[in-house]
């Protein structure tokens, strides 16, 4: 009907049709107000209830606790690198933990602020797997450990939340938020750009633990920057992205009418395992990541031949699958399955790779 193709983006990316479509029938006059979504101030009784749904279906469906406050940001999951570091450092050291391209721009951007030490990485074997916690080299000293939960980019996710005792856990989970359920108690912050499984791009959502929101940051730290500040302005100190944030409230009311996250993990479930299991069967394709670190959301397959890699990226995204081509730097071939990606997306996928298989 809406000559939808499937995208596999790693993002932004698709968003449900059901959110898509609300936000078309609302978009023209929203309840009544005769003004625009996109249009109206954020300070009015119309918009405060937009932003107070979106956080309060966010609580619903990922069981916020209480003492936990819900910011909306905006700088991407990238400022994130630099406000962590910024409002959590306080003796100066932090242990992070490298397992690809976006948990190593963090560990660097934080050196820029105290001492950043590596706990560990998978470097030398290409972050085709998660560390196992007797691995983590971690500092009972250290005011946080960083992790990303998954790694986009090389398709791999944390099968476990690591124990670091008394030290709190810093997550960036852009790629994997609203995915399945998780224990959000289990940490001190976490953080996600809203472009992969949320909203449009321009917001960022961070989840942080009361006690860990500063009043004493060093003077150099923007107030733009400064959790209490943002905290105490309830995400308003300035104007907020206000459309994105609406679309969040959309999006997780759609996964409250699905059921939840239990629901939403069973989904997304069903769907890797289709496609993890064509690349089983595959001759050509392989996925070259420890099956206990496979991710969930971003499944990577390359061939060894870079040709027959060129053939796939060409005549996939000529048959209507779009953006499957890998990272540039892992090269190789990347489906991005996120919650909006149907299952038919995945089948007719695998599909495609099995008769591209034929073919050679
Ligand atoms: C996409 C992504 C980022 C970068 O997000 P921006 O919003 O573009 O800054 C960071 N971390 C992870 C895990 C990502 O997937």
């Amino acid at each position: 009907m809406y000559n939808r193709i499937f995208n596999f983006s790693a993002g932004p990316s698709m968003l449900p049709v059901p959110v898509l479509e609300k936000a078309q029938a609302e978009m023209m006059n929203y309840e009544g107000s005769g003004m625009r979504v996109m249009e109206m101030s954020h300070r009015s009784p119309v918009y405060d209830a937009i932003i107070k749904g979106a956080e309060a279906a966010m609580r619903r469906v990922m069981n916020i606790p209480d003492n936990y406050r819900v910011l909306f940001l905006q700088g991407g999951a990238s400022l994130q690198f630099a406000m962590i570091p910024m409002n959590l450092m306080k003796t100066g050291k932090a242990d992070y933990i490298v397992t690809g391209q976006f948990s190593g721009k963090a560990y660097e951007e934080a050196q820029k602020y105290g001492q950043a030490n590596l706990a560990a990485t998978t470097k030398a074997e290409n972050f085709t797997r998660i560390p196992r916690q007797e691995e983590l080299k971690l500092d009972p000293e250290a005011d946080y450990v960083h992790i990303c939960f998954n790694n986009t980019i090389f398709g791999t996710k944390w099968d476990y939340i690591p124990d670091t005792g008394n030290v709190p856990l810093v997550a960036d989970l852009s790629s994997c938020i609203a995915s399945e359920p998780i224990d959000v108690t289990k940490f001190g912050v976490i953080y996600a750009g809203a472009q992969k499984n949320i909203a449009p791009a321009g917001l960022t959502i961070v989840i942080i633990r009361d006690d860990l929101i500063r009043t004493d940051l060093p003077a150099y730290v923007p107030t733009m920057c400064n959790y209490s500040i943002m905290a105490k302005n309830e995400s308003m100190y300035n104007t907020p992205p206000c459309y994105p944030i609406y679309m969040c409230k959309l999006v997780f009311e759609w996964i409250e009418s699905l059921g939840g996250l239990e629901v939403m993990a069973e989904m997304n479930r069903k769907k890797a395992d289709l496609l993890y299991q064509c690349l089983e069967e595959s001759k050509i394709f392989k996925n070259p990541n420890s099956p206990e670190s496979r991710s969930m959301m971003n499944v990577t397959f390359r061939a060894e031949d870079d040709a027959v890699n060129a053939k796939f990226a060409k005549e996939s995204a000529a048959a209507g699958f779009a953006n499957l081509k890998g990272h540039r730097s892992v090269g190789g071939m990347r489906a991005s399955i996120y919650n909006a990606m149907p299952y038919e997306g995945v089948e007719a996928l695998v599909k495609f790779i099995k008769e591209f298989e034929q073919g050679l």
